[in-house]
């Protein structure tokens, strides 16, 4: 996957996200083949990872543990491809361009045969470990295609909007809020992404608008309409601790869409997902994302966004 930056332009640099004993990894793939008359490889490895980490701070994500990973470094013990000493809370980092630095120094020793003369490269195939809320292990490919694109509405002012919701009830900021996430992704469903591209075209775009404005319209509590609690919890980021899902999986046709998705909380979350009386769920939860998708978008005086 490539990045795309702020302009709607791919990087060219290649990465991807998977999962990794219990967690997510970030793989950038490493640059090469510099002055040499050859086109070079991932040549934007730089400003890709620049824009990775900005994005990764944008979602209030810990760096676990950066590696080095390299088909001829592999075979070294973790402890010697280590890229820093101890985990980064990238939300208190106020300078990524100079962290990125620091990771790609960090790379040069790395691997380097003890009689070689000049400084090792900082353009390797690199892994990060990752904390990210609201991501799962599983949510790998989700991660990736959130990364690739400039987040639309930030974290920030998704929590400031939730706030006020729970304070005084929907408000014309929320619903207007709403409604933004859905025009984000009606824009992309249609490919029609106002010089932004696509994220891949062969799966299903996942959205982290459409996300975003399924937890507005929670307004904190759980969307099974046989429960209704108050999420457990807010993440350090400010927003609760509900599991934004597809009602149908997507790979069976569930549209990336907030009609077909629903805030659980983590119990409900786990009896959709495993629990015996799942299948005689969907249906209710289908008609309760449509119903509260509705009202929210009816509110906002907006009726039309329901016939799509
Ligand atoms: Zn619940």
């Amino acid at each position: 996957m490539k990045v795309i930056d702020s302009l709607g332009r791919p990087l060219n640099a290649e990465y991807s996200v998977e999962t990794d004993d219990g967690r997510l990894a970030l793989i950038l793939e490493s640059s090469s083949g510099r002055g040499k008359g050859r086109t070079r490889r991932n040549g934007d490895y730089g400003s890709a990872l620049e824009l990775l980490l900005d994005r990764l701070k944008q979602q209030a994500a810990v760096l676990v543990s950066a590696l080095v990973d390299s088909r001829n470094t592999r075979s070294l013990p973790v402890a010697d491809r280590r890229l820093i000493d101890k985990p980064v809370e990238l939300a208190g980092v106020t300078d990524i361009p100079k962290l990125c630095k620091d990771l790609r120094n960090a790379q040069r020793p790395i691997g380097r045969k003890s009689e070689a003369t000049t400084h090792g490269n900082s353009v390797k195939r690199i892994r990060l470990i990752l904390n990210v809320p609201g991501y799962g292990p599983l949510d790998h490919d989700l991660l990736a295609a959130d990364l690739a694109t400039a987040d639309e509405i930030s974290a920030e002012e998704a929590v400031q909007i939730f706030n006020t919701m729970v304070d005084n009830g929907p408000t014309v900021d929320s619903n207007a809020a709403y409604l933004r996430c859905l025009e984000l992704v009606e824009h992309r469903a249609a490919g029609n992404s106002g010089g932004r591209h696509a994220v891949t075209a062969s799966k299903p775009i996942r959205l982290q608008a459409a996300r975003r404005a399924v937890v507005i319209r929670s307004g904190g509590r759980c969307e099974n309409p046989d429960c209704g609690k108050v999420a457990p919890d807010v993440t350090d980021m400010g927003l609760p601790v509900l599991e934004v899902d597809h009602v149908e999986d997507i790979a069976k046709g569930g549209r990336d869409h907030p009609e077909q998705m629903i805030a659980l909380c983590p119990n409900c979350h786990a009896v959709k997902t495993r629990g015996r009386t799942r299948h005689a769920m969907y249906p209710k939860l289908l008609a309760a994302a449509a119903q509260r998708h509705k009202d929210q978008a009816v509110i906002a005086g907006d009726v039309d966004e329901t016939s799509s």
